[in-house]
């Protein structure tokens, strides 16, 4: 017998992560914000300014980010830095 039962479906449209890709070069990244490629390891990078205002009223925030590819980080980001006035990043390591 072949059962059937009334569903609701509703038609609408949302905004999903489809993919994410690179502000300078253009590449795309293989695992959403993680640009490493392999399953096993992960490649994050971060570049962004928040700003942020709270008062007994309420508040407001802003976000602004890049996304850059590893290669882009490591071979025009971090070159073009520490070219100007010396600027120099801040690394931690950790092994498990
Ligand atoms: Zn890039």
């Amino acid at each position: 017998m072949k059962h059937m039962k009334t569903v609701l479906i509703l038609e609408h449209t949302e905004e999903v992560f489809d993919k994410l890709t690179c502000d300078v070069c253009g590449t795309e990244s293989r695992w959403d914000e993680n640009w490493s490629e392999k399953e096993h390891e992960k490649v994050i990078t971060t570049i962004a300014m928040e700003e942020e205002e709270s008062l007994p009223s309420g508040g407001s925030s802003r976000l602004v980010q890049y996304h850059i590819c590893p290669d882009c980080f490591k071979n025009h980001l971090s070159r073009w830095f520490e070219s100007h006035r010396g600027g120099k990043a801040t690394e931690t390591t950790s092994v498990w």
